[in-house]
């Protein structure tokens, strides 16, 4: 369950740049459980709020990498295999490489957008266009 103050983060993550001046960036890390045999993971969609990308989009992302089965249902992730937080981690940090970090200016504050069959990475910092895989 979301807490008041990470609903109110959310609503400020929208609007303001992920980095600040003299405020590094800190990718943030990947929080679960184990679960018998499964993972579950409980804040993918925050993570992914905060680096402005759908959640879906990520989650593909590392299902793919971590070459495993998962579902996602409301907020919840569940891996149907067991993988240690780091490699998570790892992965996630592969994907802001990937993704998230502007190759033109290196913030972190960008947009993935589609535009005719292709896919851009748009920073709105620098305001730098690079097209990125379309297919994870
Ligand atoms: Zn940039």
């Amino acid at each position: 369950m979301e807490t008041y103050e990470q609903l109110l983060n959310q609503a400020h993550e929208k609007i303001k740049p992920i980095s600040h001046n003299g405020e590094r960036f800190e990718i943030p890390k990947i929080e679960g459980h184990i679960e018998g045999t499964k993972i579950v993971l409980t804040n993918l969609p925050q993570i992914a709020s905060y680096l402005r990308k759908p959640a879906d989009h990520m989650l593909k992302f590392l299902l793919k990498e971590l070459a495993t089965p998962g579902t996602f249902k409301n907020s919840i992730v569940v891996l149907q295999r067991k993988i240690s937080s780091q490699k998570i981690n790892e992965k996630i940090e592969e994907y802001v490489k990937e993704f998230v970090t502007c190759k033109q200016c290196g913030k972190p504050d960008t947009e993935i957008i589609k535009d005719k069959g292709f896919t851009f990475m748009h920073c709105l910092a620098c305001g730098a266009k690079h097209s990125v895989r379309a297919k994870i």
